[in-house]
């Protein structure tokens, strides 16, 4: 006999940060919620894995604490115990240059007297304030060599394009993927003169609404690393949250949409007035083509950097470099075969065994996709030696281990407004559906929250 299905005010089918921060939300707002997970664990990209002593994270390492809904989340999942703040350290950062890491200048006069960049390329900066607007539809590179210079752009936008997409600046487009950036041109008239006034208003901001300055960008982990979050939340939701779930048909009625998932051979029936995919772009297109079967695709085309994890850990002794910072990035012109790497021992306690270090190197991403694909005995290899020379390492790494993400980042190119047609036109065509992930307002952790904030806050409304 067909069980008859379970009714609740919203579906969610994916519990990434994504998913999981729209029916926190909801529930917060006392509204009933479901969320169905194919995996057998909740978090996504999210992971966290202990092995020899090692606390190591899959997929992002840091959450930066730059809008107030992440405390939201925080909070939710009861871990405002748990979280721990970057040590003072990270601050600092290193960028690659001439084959030395060298430190990213954090403030203006530290700028001017920086190594890391040439007496032109300072001199360039100075001409920034009284540079035009520029065309519609530039990429991040065009952009930044126009507004700042190319030196500029190598030593300091390449690689911080690295460090957040693993990214080519060619193809990204600075308005969809560095809005934060483009906005400053579109409101101010420059980079300069918004960072400056923008500081001015966004205190003013603060002081009226009484916020503290609890979203001045600070990073934080947590004690059981990152994975913490989108357990802590799942463990806030209960009951609402099903893994191992196959979704088999969406049908759309009257009422609302009828889910029904295969869970451990088991059919299993949900409807609900809400339904929020909440899913990276291949499994996307499949489940708007369970809901529509007109819907003809699309999603599945957003490009994704391919992007591989080599850990590798140290006998902290063994290692020359003082290893105070966040950690380093590699620009595209010193040719290096790792993007970059943390130095998450550094940052976080219970990191690594007493007496060793650890750190995380990212390898491939839009620019160079053949190094993601490498041999793990290669990958390992070629980590090791760009850490050896670059960090000073006399001996071999004691631990290694790779974790690969053939689809790591949606990369938002110039042509990403077609993608917001398509999910925009399918949300219009289908009331109450609602598509909500990574694909959409901006990759970061942060963003993923602020935006499916933004999708409860419909729901509710
Ligand atoms: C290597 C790497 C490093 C990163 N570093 C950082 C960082 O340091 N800081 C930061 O802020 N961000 C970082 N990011 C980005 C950030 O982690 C992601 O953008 C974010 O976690 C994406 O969350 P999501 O919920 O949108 O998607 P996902 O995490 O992809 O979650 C989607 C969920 O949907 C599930 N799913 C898929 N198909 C189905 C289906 N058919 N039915 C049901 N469920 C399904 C998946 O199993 C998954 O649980 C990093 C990303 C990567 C890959």
């Amino acid at each position: 006999m067909k069980q008859q299905p379970q009714k609740f005010d919203a579906i969610i089918i994916g519990a990434g940060i994504s998913g999981l921060s729209v029916a926190a939300y909801l529930s917060k707002a006392g509204k009933r919620v479901k969320v169905l997970e194919k995996a057998d664990c909740v978090g996504g990209t999210m992971q966290t894995i202990q092995e020899q002593g090692y606390l190591i994270d899959y997929g992002p390492n840091t959450v930066v604490l730059n809008n107030t809904r992440i405390f939201d989340m925080i909070s939710f999942g009861g871990l405002d115990e748990e979280m721990l703040p970057a040590d003072a350290c990270a601050s600092k950062r290193f960028v690659i240059r001439n084959g030395r890491p060298q430190p990213l200048p954090t403030s203006p006069p530290a700028f001017f007297i920086s190594g890391l960049y040439s007496p032109g390329a300072k001199l360039r900066l100075l001409r920034e304030p009284f540079i035009g607007k520029g065309p519609e539809g530039e990429t991040v590179a065009d952009f930044v060599k126009r507004r700042l210079g190319d030196e500029f752009f190598n030593y300091a936008v390449d690689p911080f394009i690295s460090g957040v997409y693993a990214g080519d600046p060619h193809r990204l487009s600075i308005q969809w993927a560095v809005p934060k950036i483009h906005i400053l041109e579109e409101k101010y008239g420059g980079l300069i003169k918004g960072l400056f006034l923008g500081a001015k208003e966004r205190k003013k901001k603060r002081l009226e609404s009484g916020e503290s300055d609890k979203t001045t960008a600070r990073i934080c982990n947590f004690r059981k690393g990152i994975t913490a979050l989108p357990e802590g939340m799942a463990a806030s939701l209960g009951e609402a949250v099903e893994l191992n779930c196959d979704i088999a048909s969406i049908i759309k009625g009257e009422d609302g949409y009828t889910v029904s998932c295969k869970q451990s051979g088991e059919e299993k029936n949900f409807t609900a007035t809400s339904l929020v995919l909440s899913v990276p772009t291949d499994p996307l297109d499949e489940l708007m083509t369970l809901v529509d079967s007109d819907y003809k695709g699309g999603m599945a085309s957003m490009p994704y950097a391919p992007v591989a994890q080599v850990f590798l850990g140290y006998k902290r002794s063994d290692v020359t470099h003082a290893l105070d910072g966040f950690g380093f990035l590699c620009p595209t012109v010193e040719k290096r075969k790792i993007l970059g790497a943390l130095m998450n021992a550094s940052m976080f306690p219970g990191r690594a065994p007493e007496g060793y270090t650890g750190l995380t190197c990212f390898v491939g991403g839009m620019q160079h996709p053949e190094h993601a694909v490498l041999e793990e005995d290669k990958l390992i290899g070629n980590a090791h030696s760009e850490l050896q020379e670059l960090l000073g390492i006399q001996k071999p790494p004691s631990f290694s281990l790779v974790k690969r993400y053939p689809k790591a980042i949606p990369q938002y190119h110039l042509d990403y407004p077609k993608y917001l047609t398509i999910i925009e036109s399918f949300e219009a065509k289908h009331p109450g559906l609602y598509l909500s992930g990574n694909f959409r307002g901006g990759i970061s952790i942060g963003d993923c929250i602020s935006q499916a904030a933004a999708t409860a806050d419909k729901i509710i409304g």
